[in-house]
């Protein structure tokens, strides 16, 4: 399987001033994130609100620039490319936003919103009526839906119409930004069966932005934890679920409330809310809400270290399979 995206050490930063962020000048939204998205494989991003995984998705969308590292798509350089070379990549990546009604135009009917990129080379109306419909039952919506408006439709059908509109550009990497977020569990289950076919019959890369554990265990292969808009650990979706390296994710895992039932994990609580991006802890940035920092971790900053299964940024990785009682 080959390399389809090779994130390395990819920063986003963001210019801050005014009001709270008078003195703060710059902040890392992203800070050092390197992974790789095989061809044909489901990556997901896990983190809390504010973690930098949305912020990292837009960039390899091309919607931030990244600031710094590099951002390889079949091998070729993505940061800094010409807007004309980067405007015929944009078909090859894309992404679903995260509130799915509002981002279609409520003036456009859905074969307009879903059949834009045809008009645009001109196509004939007759032949747009064509793929809406063919776009539509790729997305399991019957052809009538072509002449509905979004107002008219629920939030998880809203959700199929933008697959459809990301299907229309021939897609080999979709980004999904919570993709089940705000839908029922049943509407959740059919719009992740829904990815999982598409994937299958067209061979697309999925990026799935998510806090929900459950979404990253049934249909990822690998998945990236972030924190302070760090990754903490990565790896094989399989292996960190049954032997998480970092407090963080097993605090996540211990926190889901439909954890996976083969996995005797230690359960643990965080202390406080993460801090503030503006004044990022020393050391090991996570060492105010780990249950098991050590001296050195508030002076340290521990190197990301990458393994056969995976990587993490932990001095003591695993460390709690030496503590046989829950960490005050
Ligand atoms: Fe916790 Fe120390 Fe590991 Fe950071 S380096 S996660 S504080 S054990």
């Amino acid at each position: 399987m080959s390399a389809l995206l090779e994130l390395n050490d990819v920063v986003v930063r963001f210019g801050v001033r005014g009001g709270l962020f008078r003195d703060a000048g710059s902040i890392d939204a992203v800070s050092g994130v390197s992974l790789t998205i095989d061809e044909g494989k489901t990556y997901g991003i896990v983190g809390e609100s504010g973690s930098g995984k949305t912020t990292l998705a837009r960039a390899v969308a091309g919607l931030h620039h990244a600031s710094a590292g590099s951002i390889r798509y079949r091998g070729q350089e993505l940061r800094d490319l010409p807007e004309a070379q980067f405007r015929k990549l944009r078909r090859e990546i894309v992404m679903m936003f995260q509130d799915p009604i509002g981002s279609l135009s409520p003036r456009l009917s859905i074969k307009s919103l879903i059949t834009e990129p045809f008009r645009i080379q001109g196509m004939k109306d007759r032949d747009l009526d064509a793929e809406a419909r063919r776009l539509l039952a790729m997305v399991g919506l019957p052809p009538e839906f072509a002449a509905r408006y979004p107002y008219q439709i629920s939030g998880g059908q809203a959700r199929r119409v933008g697959v459809a509109r990301a299907l229309a550009l021939d897609p080999k990497l979709l980004i999904a930004d919570e993709p089940t977020a705000g839908l029922d569990v049943s509407i959740q289950g059919e719009m992740l069966n829904l990815l999982g076919r598409l994937q299958d019959e067209l061979g697309l890369a999925i990026m799935i932005i998510t806090h929900n554990l459950n979404v990253v265990r049934h249909i990822t292969d690998r998945v990236g934890i972030m924190y302070l808009g760090k990754l903490v650990e990565e790896g094989d979706t399989d292996t960190v679920f049954a032997t998480p390296q970092h407090p963080y994710t097993l605090a996540l895992l211990a926190a889901n409330p439909e954890p996976d039932p083969d996995a005797q994990l230690m359960r643990i609580e965080l202390q406080g809310e993460p801090p503030s991006i503006l004044r990022r802890p020393k050391g090991c940035e996570f060492h105010t809400r780990c249950p098991f920092a050590q001296a050195s971790c508030s002076s340290q900053m521990p190197d990301w270290q990458v393994g056969d299964a995976g990587a993490h940024r932990c001095h003591f990785p695993a460390v709690w399979t030496n503590h046989k009682a829950v960490p005050a």
